[in-house]
């Protein structure tokens, strides 16, 4: 990894952690008798007590379904459920509230737009163009719709850094290229894709672009306008926000010629047994009751997360992330699985004698919360031809204590394992 520069390194020292660490309850407590150290934030982030509390008052005040009654409830909920909306939206930069579908995250967000834009558009011969780094969420909707079309899935490769290059992804793209689907930050290995270049590339050629933001949306700046992507996915709970809500950005003219996902309340007009009008977006794309108390959690969540500089987060995390990367390096027989420059927030690695689960379990009775596993991304494992790692991955409170503890527990798994 790169030397960590001396404006990273001040503006680090200008977040407080200590304070920010105060904010999340579930940091506060022991597990098998040890304080806990949270390492797992890219499987979902931990969650201030304002967003908890925003959850929490949506059922004990504004308990009420939306968009139907006039009852005071009602109203209120659906107030805050639409101010949600324009707090997800000002985050995206996106022009328009009517661009922000709500969703139960980036799986469903990314499943919308296969059902919905693929089913709609594609023809046999098309290509749907993917990257060798994505997670399962953003393979299996498009090999799904593949093999319901005849379109064809391509692949572009990556290094044995876990990096997407210019070249390769040109290479892949063809005049039969209509959708290119890629992470904009991996969540296996940490590389953050350079997807402003490779979205004007995919444009030249005439295809859209979905970018799957789980991993980034808190760890790099998100512009959507400025990506000039057409359709942008994450999940709350990625954004220390609640469970079972997510957005899909989707490019408003692109979006009012697609067909509804779900059909149900909310979404319609007007029904008759003859024939039913959809509604305006982005509701024609939301049917059914909503995760209104979710909706309002991910609102609090962007209030916290921009009640700070992001640059000053992102620099936090990246130093962490430096002290880290060195700190594991001089582990003997610990291998790193993505190296990627610029990479944020995640580190997969290998030991010499111990298998990744070995090494979850080892650490897990030391309180050190690591996942263990393929991490839904089983064709990045086949790359490195492994079957798993241990993956470490950041969050704005954590603190090089944490990656010391950590390192400390890797000690105990080379005392048992050799
Ligand atoms: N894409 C990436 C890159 C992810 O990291 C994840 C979550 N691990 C997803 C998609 C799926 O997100 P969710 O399960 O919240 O729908």
């Amino acid at each position: 990894m790169n030397e960590v520069s001396p404006i990273v390194a001040a503006s680090s020292e200008a977040f407080d952690v200590q304070r920010v660490r105060e904010d999340f309850p579930a940091l506060h407590q022991d597990v098998h008798g040890k304080p806990l150290v949270y390492l797992d934030s890219a499987a979902t982030t931990l969650k201030p007590q304002s967003v908890i509390d925003a959850v929490d008052e949506v059922y004990a005040r504004d308990c009420a379904n939306i968009h139907r009654a006039v009852h005071l409830l009602s109203q209120r909920a659906t107030a805050r459920f639409e101010e949600a909306r324009e707090k997800v939206r000002a985050f995206l930069n996106a022009s328009k509230k009517t661009e922000i579908v709500f969703t139960r995250g980036t799986t469903e967000a990314i499943n919308l737009v296969s059902h919905s834009w693929g089913r709609s558009s594609l023809r046999e011969g098309d290509e749907v163009l993917v990257t060798e780094l994505e997670h399962h969420s953003n393979i299996v909707p498009w090999q799904i719709l593949c093999q319901q079309t005849g379109a064809k899935l391509v692949v572009v490769p990556m290094t044995d850094r876990g990096e997407v290059l210019r070249e390769a992804f040109e290479n892949k793209l063809s005049e039969r290229t209509r959708l290119v689907a890629m992470a904009h930050v991996s969540n296996a290995l940490g590389t953050v894709l350079p997807v402003s270049e490779l979205i004007a590339l995919a444009h030249e050629r005439g295809a859209l672009v979905l970018l799957d933001g789980a991993q980034a949306v808190s760890h790099v700046d998100v512009d959507v306008q400025a990506l000039d992507c057409d359709f942008y996915a994450f999940s709350g709970h990625k954004l220390y926000g609640p469970t079972g809500i997510g957005v899909l950005y989707g490019k408003e003219r692109l979006l009012d010629k697609m067909p509804p996902y779900q059909g149900g309340g909310d979404m319609i007009r007007s029904v008759t047994f003859e024939e039913t009008i959809y509604n305006d977006l982005p509701y024609k794309f939301e049917a059914g009751t909503p995760h209104i108390a979710g909706a309002v959690g991910l609102g609090a969540a962007i209030d916290y997360f921009s009640s700070f500089d992001a640059e000053l987060i992102h620099a936090h995390e990246n130093a962490v992330l430096h002290y880290a990367t060195e700190a594991l390096k001089a582990v003997p027989g610990l291998r790193l699985i993505g190296t990627a420059p610029g990479k944020v927030a995640a580190l997969s690695f290998l030991m010499e004698s111990a298998h990744p689960h070995d090494i979850g379990t080892i650490v897990d009775a030391e309180g050190v919360a690591i996942r263990t596993g393929h991490h839904c991304a089983q064709p990045v494992m086949e790359h490195f031809g492994i079957a798993a790692t241990a993956r470490a991955s950041l969050g704005m409170y954590n603190s090089r204590d944490d990656i010391d503890a950590l390192v400390a527990a890797l000690r105990k798994v080379r005392e048992l394992f050799g």
